[in-house]
């Protein structure tokens, strides 16, 4: 039985156009940004995120694939050099 004190639904959220090729936002948890001065190619986000949503890009730097990203943010807990960040957050 759903509890529905503990169902949270953000209609604003819900409502927002995913960009091209994105999963809804209202899908996603949160949207994980890679910031490339920081980053040191130690590709641990590559291998800790659980959905496969991260590839080697341009220049063999880490790219976000946010059609497959569900928004855990493990990646941003792995990185060593604080690379990752929540956008917004
Ligand atoms: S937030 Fe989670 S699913 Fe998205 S890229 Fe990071 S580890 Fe993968």
């Amino acid at each position: 039985m759903i509890d529905e004190k503990s169902v949270k639904y953000d209609a604003a959220k819900a409502l927002q156009q995913p960009a091209p090729g994105e999963k809804p936002p209202a899908m996603r948890k949160a949207r994980p940004v890679i910031d490339l001065k920081k980053c040191d190619r130690t590709y641990r986000c590559v291998v800790y995120c659980p959905e496969n949503a991260i590839k080697s890009g341009k220049e063999g730097f880490p790219s976000v694939d946010y059609e497959k990203c569900d928004g855990c943010l493990i990646c941003l807990r792995e990185c060593p050099t604080t690379a990752i960040a929540e956008e917004g957050g």
